[in-house]
Order: structure tokens, then sequence, then C-alpha cells
């Protein structure tokens, strides 16, 4: 008998049907002797709505105020799962953030979880109950509700699966595993059996929204049982898993993309110390991330100074570096916010030299032009213009040999 966290995404609970289904397989899982403990999203589309709503109130609505709304989104399919448990004659107990104690900062919209107190759970578990967790939301030290961003029910049930120390972690999702790119874009992608946790940090933080990055992290951190598979079809998913035997690792493990990228410049900035960090200092103030960070080689002591942030944040940096550039005497501000980011992965990369070069021939076999490159140990990212997002992808996956046999 073993503890098991399985958490449903929005389309594995999209409707009656799907939430019947949801609790035919826990019923089974429960029947079989195990402790189950239930993390759900909302409806799938459910989360977007409730955006559009708060958006006609409030242009930009209160960010407080905004997390009370989406956190109704999860509140509905847990109770509507435990309805269809207990008639299923299965005991089950649904629980918002805030009642089982997710206890989160203060951020709303990405709040971090901080500490979750396992008592409810476990009472309800020792008692025979299946527990079904609203994934997504926490609440603060002052008991406000909080969000953890998008797709953040990952991360509440990596979270719970540590807290109870479970045996394992399932996500279940639309897709049956994590593939070597994502299946909607190239048909040819195969799915992986296992894949390490470094690389599925740097595929999700590169883009692949199969897994929120902030629950893989959370894997990593207490190593927890993690595995992705269909709520349509059984299978054996893909494994996290935390061994590093890069022997056998094949070179490139996945490709990643990401359409959120814009990039900013600042044209004929002097070239001379500090002028970085005023630029960067003032972009983190207003609590934009950057990414990818380029400064060109000084002519006549001027130089351009490009980096890429968040496609919804583009605006804003851009305003703030009109600011900064009058105080700098820059020539210019110019923006783009028509690029994306495409990423090869894998561990194998540490020990192997020229996948960059290999990267950027396929891609200049395409006619695609690299606008801007960045590396570390286990990834290559380019950006390139948006419209060759999906050319891009594919001729990497074929490129790197990931393609499925025909
Ligand atoms: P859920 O609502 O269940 O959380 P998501 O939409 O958040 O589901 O994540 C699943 C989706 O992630 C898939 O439908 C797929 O299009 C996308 N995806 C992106 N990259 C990958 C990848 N490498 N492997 C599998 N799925 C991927
Ligand atoms: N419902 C939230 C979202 O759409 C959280 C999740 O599904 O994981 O982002
Ligand atoms: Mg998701």
């Amino acid at each position: 008998m073993a503890l098991i966290v399985q958490k449903y995404g929005g389309t594995s609970v999209g409707s009656p049907e799907r939430i019947n289904a949801v609790a035919d397989r826990v019923a089974r899982w429960r029947a079989e002797g195990h402790d189950m403990v239930v993390v759900l999203s909302a409806m799938t589309g459910e989360t977007d709505r409730l955006i559009k709503l708060a958006k006609q109130m409030h242009a930009e609505p209160p960010a407080r105020e905004l997390d009370v709304l989406l956190a109704t989104g999860e509140q509905t399919t847990i109770a509507l799962l435990s309805m269809a448990l207990e008639n299923r004659g299965v005991p089950a107990r649904s629980y918002t953030g805030h009642q089982v104690h997710i206890l989160t900062d203060n951020v709303h919209g990405k709040a971090r979880i901080l500490d979750i107190d396992d008592a409810r759970a476990r009472e309800d578990l020792a008692k025979g109950r299946v527990v079904v967790v609203a994934g997504f939301q926490g609440v603060d030290e002052f008991g406000n509700i909080t969000t953890l961003g998008r797709g953040g029910s990952d991360t509440t049930a990596v979270a719970m699966a540590a807290a109870l120390k479970a045996d394992e972690c399932q996500i279940y999702t639309d897709v049956d595993g994590v593939y070597t790119t994502d299946p909607r874009i190239v048909p040819q992608a195969r799915r992986l059996d296992r894949i390490t946790v470094e690389e599925m940090l740097e595929m999700a933080s590169l883009g692949a929204k199969v897994l929120q990055i902030r629950s893989v992290e959370f894997a990593g951190k207490y190593k927890v049982p993690l595995r992705v598979l269909s709520s349509f079809e059984d299978g054996p998913g893909t494994l996290i898993t935390y061994e590093e035997n890069e022997m056998e690792a094949p070179l490139i493990s996945g490709i990643a993309f990401s359409r959120d990228e814009a990039k900013v410049v600042v044209r004929g900035v002097p070239d001379r110390p500090g002028i970085a960090a005023q630029i960067l200092g003032e972009i983190g103030n207003a609590n934009v991330n950057v990414d990818m960070i380029v400064q060109n080689v000084a002519a006549d002591g001027n130089t351009d100074f490009t980096f890429t942030v968040h496609r919804g944040e583009y605006k804003k940096a851009l305003e703030i570096l009109k600011v900064v550039a009058k105080e700098l005497k820059a020539r210019e501000v110019i923006g783009d916010d028509k690029i994306v980011k495409i990423s090869v992965v894998g561990v194998g990369m540490r020990s192997h030299a020229g996948i960059a070069a290999q990267m950027f021939r396929a891609l200049a076999n395409e006619g695609i032009n690299i606008q801007m490159i960045s590396t570390s140990e286990i990834k290559v990212s380019v950006v390139v213009e948006e419209k060759y997002l999906e050319l891009g992808v594919r001729a990497l996956h074929s490129a790197f040999g990931l393609d499925k046999a025909a």
C-alpha cells in the first residue's frame, strides 16, 4: 500500500464526463489499497475566462482581488470530484488551499509555497478518505488568498507529495508523457520513458509547459518521485529521474521553445562602467525579469545594449527604458515583440563539443537568421523571428535525430 498524489489538469477535468473518468481512476487506485490525495486544476478555459471577466471590471485588476477570483476555478472542480467520489461510495473531502494550510509568500499572482501543514490531510487519510485539494492556490500569513502562477497546480501537487512524503506524484494531463518537443508542433516528437530532473528543469524554464518550472524545482529539492501521464489512456508515461548516469544519455533530449519573448535595445549608450547596472537596475526595480543580455563591442565610445523580457512585460520595459535612455543620453530605444526563443537541451552536451555549431548550421540551412544566442552547460538557446518558430523547431528536431521512426 502506497501514498499516491495525483494531479489532473484543466482538460482532464474539463467536463462532468471527464470528472467522472477521474473519479473512476481514483476509486480504482483506492480500491487497490492506496492512500489517495488528488490535486485539481480548474476546468479548461476557466482561468482565462475569469481573467477576462476581471478585465471588464478594471483594466489592471488589483492583484489581491484577482487571486480571490481565480481561486474559484479550482474550488469548483474539487467539490465536483468529491461528489463524484461519494457517488461511487468512496468517502472524500475537498479542501481549498487555505483549508489545508498551503502557506505562501504574499506575491499575488506568482506566490511561492513556504510551508504546508499536512495534519488535516493525514487525519482524513487515516479515516480512509480521499483528500481532494485545490491546486494553484494558497494563503499568505495574513490570511489573503494567493495564486501560484499559470500552471501552478503542478506545484501544489509536488509540494503536497513532498510534505506527505508520498510514494509517487502522478501528473495526469492531455499528453501521455514528456516528449522530445511539444507534440502539437512536431508530430514526429517521441515520448521519453525517462528524463533527468536537470533536463526537465531546463525544458520547463525554456518554455515546455507540460510541467510548471516551480514544480520541477520542488521535485528536485525534495527528490519527489514524479511521473507525467495521460488521463485519457493508460500507459507508463515519463518518469523524472534523479540519478546522474550520463554515460548513456543521448546528446540532445529535447527541444523547447517559448513565444512569450520580446527584445528591447538601447542604442548608442556610452561604453563606461555602470551603464549596464543602471539600465538593468531600473528594470529590476520594476520587477521585470530579464533573460538574455547582449552588449555589442563599442565603436567610437558608444555601444548597443540588448536584452529580452517576457512579452507581457514588453511595454513596461520600453517605458522604463525611455526614461533611462534620456538620463544616459542614449541615441534611441527600440524593440521587437515578434521574436521567439528556441532551445536544445541535453545533459549529453557536457561531454560533447560542437552542439551549438550543429544547431546553427541546421537553422542556416532553412534560411533562419539568429538574432541572439545564449548557452549554459546543458542547453543552447537562440532568438529568431516569430514566423520561423515551427520551421526552426522541426528542423532542429530532425537534425538532432529526435524524429520517431516512420
Ligand atoms: P494541464 O492542463 O494538464 O496542466 P498543460 O496544457 O499545462 O496541461 O500541459 C500539457 C501540454 O504541454 C501538452 O498538451 C503539450 O501541448 C504541451 N507541451 C509542451 N512541450 C511539451 C513536451 N516537451 N512534452 C509534452 N507536452 C508538451
Ligand atoms: N488553473 C490554473 C491555470 O490555468 C492552474 C493550473 O491549471 O495549473 O493556469
Ligand atoms: Mg499545466
